[in-house]
């Protein structure tokens, strides 16, 4: 018997590809990416159950036995599990605030990189080592130095700023980084990168935007610094997520579709509108700008692009006109 199928809630699906980053945790390439279901039961959504797998990874999942067996799901655990790690670690702000740049940490060589281990290595600094390793991009030294670490001193900052370049901030106990999180109070940028990591945008976000704001002693270079910041990480992109979470949350179509194109999210887009196109006619909430914005991506979304130049036009005919009255009224 066929197992039932029903789609992943929205909501589940933003968070589970943002998470991996719409890439395949298996070959690592990015999108176009469906979701899997690692249990092979097609309606449990729970984000453990769920890895993001290529069409062509996907079809490995689907072999068994023989020589050509495919993936298994212990196989596709492990990937998962690592790839989302690596792509926290990544997103990590633990190491991006420093104002003085330290010399030459971009252009290692291995002789330099061996003194530099060497100097860390001498006085035990294991929180030095394990960043030095981390920006050589040695995963399994760093996460060596970070157990040896995180054994000596299994509480506090230590624990937190190592977790957190590991990509395993969910790791750490609730009680040590709320004390964290109030250690780090009065210095704004502090708490909203800690906070940014926890996954916590909206609040990082204002936090970030409040402190700067009541500052008016701050040099031109902090402000340029601090707004460059908040653009180069993934804060934006995770509120994106956040508010796309929150309209298929509301059921709200035209605010999931908004946060889907900025995101550039285009296969996902182009699903969800497709799959809406006879509620899309028939939804009287809708503008007719709006409906108009709709076919056109539905039309690109198959592909028709005599469709799509027509639907163009209708939203063209639709804009100016609503222009030309907005002048006269
Ligand atoms: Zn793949």
């Amino acid at each position: 018997m066929a197992k039932a199928r029903t789609a992943v809630p929205a909501a589940t699906a933003a968070r589970v590809l943002f998470e991996s980053d719409r890439t395949c945790c298996v070959c690592r390439k990015a999108g176009p990416v469906q979701i899997h279901h690692i249990d092979e039961y097609p309606t449990n959504h729970d984000p453990q159950n769920l890895a993001v797998l290529c069409f062509d990874c996907h079809e490995e999942t689907q072999r068994k036995g023989g020589f050509a067996r495919g993936l298994d799901r212990a196989q596709v655990l492990l990937y998962r599990d690592n790839w989302l790690q690596t792509v926290a670690a990544s997103r990590s702000t633990s190491e991006l605030d420093i104002e003085t740049p330290v010399s030459g940490r971009n252009t290692f060589d291995a002789q330099l990189v061996t003194s530099l281990v060497e100097i860390n290595r001498a006085v035990g600094n294991w929180v030095g080592l394990a960043f030095l390793y981390h920006a050589i991009g040695n995963v399994e030294l760093r996460d060596e130095v970070v157990e040896q670490a995180v054994e000596s001193d299994p509480s506090g900052s230590t624990l937190v700023r190592l977790r957190r370049l590991q990509g395993r901030i969910d790791e750490v106990p609730e009680k040590e980084i709320e004390a964290e999180l109030d250690r780090a109070q009065g210095d704004y940028r502090m708490v909203s990168r800690l906070l940014q990591d926890l996954g916590r945008y909206r609040e990082a976000t204002d936090t970030l935007l409040r402190g700067l704001a009541a500052r008016s002693d701050v040099s031109d270079f902090h402000v340029a610094f601090t707004l460059k910041r908040l653009l180069d990480s993934d804060l934006i992109e995770g509120l994106f997520v956040r508010a796309l979470q929150e309209a298929a949350d509301a059921d709200d179509l035209w605010w999931q579709v908004r946060a889907l194109q900025e995101l550039g999210w285009t296969s996902e887009l182009h699903a969800l509108v497709l799959s809406h196109e006879k509620e899309i006619e028939a939804d009287d909430d809708l503008w007719p700008s709006q409906k108009a914005t709709l076919r056109v991506i539905a039309a690109r979304a198959r592909g028709d692009g005599d469709a799509a130049r027509e639907a163009i036009k209708d939203e063209e005919r639709i804009m100016a006109r609503a222009q030309v009255e907005h002048k006269e009224g």
